[in-house]
């Protein structure tokens, strides 16, 4: 094997981004290079895989004695997994499966994955491929395909599935009809953002279904174009789909719970703020004003616009909060945390918000307030419920944040059961960075008001300062009734 990657300290300016001495370089050795840095960074995986399930072991013992049920070990495992690779704690969670199987069920893989000759996702494909089988044909195959490291060596992703698949009809033909509706069960929709204000709406769907509804849709197109319709047919396709699934009788007429967030600078005098959508990021000013210009100018009595003002301290953004002296979180406070947090405050984790968590528990005389109420999804709820994790609001910023805006931003601090913390700052909202320039209806209230924004824009916008010195940030719910 070559001698470690010689490395110089890292100097953006001189343009050789991974500091590799170019006047030493030779490209036959820089190749092989990367062949044996490929095998270091598999071996580091199967390193980490041994390691995930020495900690997994140790966790259960410890909360075994520790008096946990049977059915509750494990627990906060997955998500500690997760923080610990920077990964949400759902892909933890999977990370630390594969581990158990690897060390415990294929030997044979875990063997190829420490020598270098099929990397992490090779490994995780072979583990997918056999999880419908029963132990003794898992164990079968993994002696078969990972026990030939010459063969396994030579077969790309969707050979080494073929193989699989191949070997596993062999030794049970059952297991594919349990492969297929364990498959079958796995369908889902999910949505996430595409570029220019636009979204994948992503279905993945048994194949005779999937087909269906494609055949459908192009048929509606196929249909509509021979009858003259001027639109593309991939634009037929996509009306007809949102017409169908919203029972709208035309694409553009839904509007179905939009919210967004903007500044009244932005919604009313024409700044150029970004807003935000939540679920989605930011979007342009401009559209964000078209979206509730056209909702409000609508004839349709149904669709109705709903304008509130949230408040935000003048220099830095933070919003302003409310308390409550209930345990259960109110509407207005747990919308207020939904426009902060816009997702999971869990790092790396980024799923919706499912959950508002009393930062310190409420038995433990944590209050209803902003200050301790915090937006987790339900996975990182959970893990955050096991023995051992604890968490804190801090007033030092998380890494990456830096700015005196951010030193104001709620931070919240998760400190794992071995200790480890982890800080996740409040996401910046729309009119942070801009000087302070209080101006607002000073008659209006903290979450109270609801007025129609087709009437905020036509009426003239009396700007009188607010009382407190705060800033107003608007937050529109359009909705369908
Ligand atoms: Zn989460």
């Amino acid at each position: 094997m070559e001698p470690p990657l010689q490395t110089a300290a890292f100097n953006p300016a001189a343009g050789d981004p991974a500091g590799v001495r170019r006047a030493d370089a030779n490209p036959a050795q820089l190749i092989d290079q990367i062949r044996a840095l490929e095998e270091l960074k598999a071996a580091a995986s199967a390193a980490q895989v041994r390691v995930t399930a020495v900690f997994d072991a140790l966790t259960r013992q410890a909360q075994a004695t520790a008096g946990l049920k049977a059915d509750q070990l494990g627990k906060g495992v997955g998500a500690q997994i997760g923080l610990a690779r920077r990964e949400s704690p759902n892909r933890g969670t999977r990370m630390l499966g594969i581990s158990r199987i690897l060390t415990r069920e294929m030997p044979h893989t875990l063997h190829a994955l420490t020598r270098g000759v099929i990397n992490e996702w090779r490994a995780t494909i072979l583990v997918k491929e056999t999880a419908c089988l029963s132990l003794e044909d898992r164990q079968r195959i993994d002696e078969q395909v990972a026990g030939n490291l010459a063969e396994l060596e030579s077969l790309g992703d969707n050979q080494l599935i073929a193989r699989t698949k191949t070997l596993s009809y062999a030794l049970d033909p059952h297991s594919v009809v349990n492969r297929a509706s364990k498959a079958a069960s796995e369908r889902y929709v999910s949505c996430r953002p595409a570029p220019d204000t636009m979204t994948y709406l992503t279905g993945l769907l048994p194949v005779a279904q999937g087909v269906g509804v494609f055949a459908a849709l192009t048929r509606e197109a196929d249909r509509l174009r021979a009858a003259g319709d001027s639109r593309t047919k991939g634009q037929i396709m996509a009306d007809t789909l949102v017409e169908r699934v919203t029972g709208r009788a035309k694409a553009e007429d839904v509007r179905v719970q939009v919210q967004l967030v903007m500044t009244d600078r932005a919604l009313l005098a024409g700044s150029a703020e970004p807003a935000v959508l939540p679920g989605y990021g930011m979007v342009p000013a401009q559209f964000a004003r078209d979206l509730v210009r056209k909702t409000g100018s609508r004839t349709d009595k149904a669709t109705r616009t709903w304008l509130r003002r949230l408040y935000t301290e003048p220099s830095t953004g933070q919003l302003v909060g409310m308390d409550s002296l209930a345990r259960l979180v109110p509407e207005g406070l747990a919308r207020f945390i939904a426009v902060r947090d816009q997702v999971c405050r869990m790092p790396w984790c980024g799923a919706p918000i499912r959950h508002f968590d009393h930062i310190k528990p409420f038995r433990d005389g944590g209050t209803t307030s902003a200050e301790n109420i915090q937006g987790l999804c339900e996975a990182c709820n959970q893990a955050k419920e096991a023995p051992g994790w604890s968490a804190a609001v801090v007033t030092q910023p998380a890494p990456g944040n830096t700015g005196a805006a951010a030193a104001t931003r709620h931070t919240v601090e998760t400190i794992t059961p071995t200790g480890h913390r982890y800080g996740s700052t409040s996401p910046p909202l729309p009119g942070a960075t801009e000087s302070a320039q209080s101006e607002s209806d000073s008659n209006e209230h903290l979450f109270n008001e609801s007025v129609s924004a087709a009437e905020a824009i036509i009426r003239p916008f009396t700007v009188v300062p607010h009382p407190d010195g705060l800033f107003p940030l608007q937050f529109i719910d359009l909705r369908a009734a």
